[in-house]
């Protein structure tokens, strides 16, 4: 899309504030806040977290409680069985294998289990303040919409949005076109008529000129 960096300039314009939602202050909190995120808005996820992190939030502290008690904790987060279990077995490979501390490589990270490259793309860019790509339902759909990719899923759009935008845009594009796609560019009917970039938008040209 040769238009890609006017767009992501607008964007900026649009949401000066636009950056991680989810609340943490280490990178474990960040990984356990994001497999938290699953189906589940960031505000839910912070009020949960904003209580359980007084109580627990190393993986030392998490291998020491029960996939029970761990359920307890997050019980209003959607799927908080599977979540549960998969702090629980991260945690647990953190202190065996990691001396207690997040890795900082996708490979790395991508081993944990239920860390996934969305996850893990979320935490090299935003604890680890690398450059990265994570792709959600709402960088998938919006960048879509836009023209900036042309994918089918969300798990094969990362290396085109990578090809698409420059590298030293991945990690905040992420953002923007997450705060794109809940405050304008909404699943269920994109609100064009108040959108900053109908100009650029492939969605907009196909529907509406
Ligand atoms: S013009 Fe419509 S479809 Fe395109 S980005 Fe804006 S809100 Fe989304």
């Amino acid at each position: 899309m040769k238009n890609i960096n006017k767009v992501l300039d607008i964007l900026e314009e649009t949401y000066p504030d636009a950056k991680c939602e989810l609340e943490y202050t280490t990178p474990f909190e960040l990984l356990v806040a994001t497999i938290l995120s699953a189906q589940c808005t960031d505000v839910r996820v912070n009020k949960v977290t904003g209580e359980m992190f007084k109580k627990y939030n190393t993986p030392e502290d998490f291998t020491k409680l029960s996939i029970k008690e761990i359920e307890e904790e997050i019980k209003t987060c959607g799927l908080f069985r599977s979540k549960a279990e998969k702090i629980k077995q991260t945690s647990e490979k953190l202190c065996d294998v990691y001396n207690g501390e997040v890795p900082n490589t996708l490979e790395e990270l991508t081993k944990l289990p239920g860390v996934g490259r969305k996850t893990a793309n979320v935490v090299l860019s935003n604890a680890f303040g690398q450059d990265a790509m994570a792709v959600d339902t709402h960088v998938f759909r919006v960048s879509n919409r836009i023209g900036i990719v042309n994918t089918s899923t969300p798990e094969k759009t990362e290396f085109p949005l990578m090809e698409a935008i420059p590298k030293k845009r991945w990690s905040h594009s992420h953002h923007l076109l997450i705060f794109h796609g809940r405050r304008i560019c909404k699943a269920r009917k994109p609100e064009c008529e108040i959108c900053p970039i109908t100009k650029y938008c492939k969605y907009y040209k196909d529907n509406f000129k």
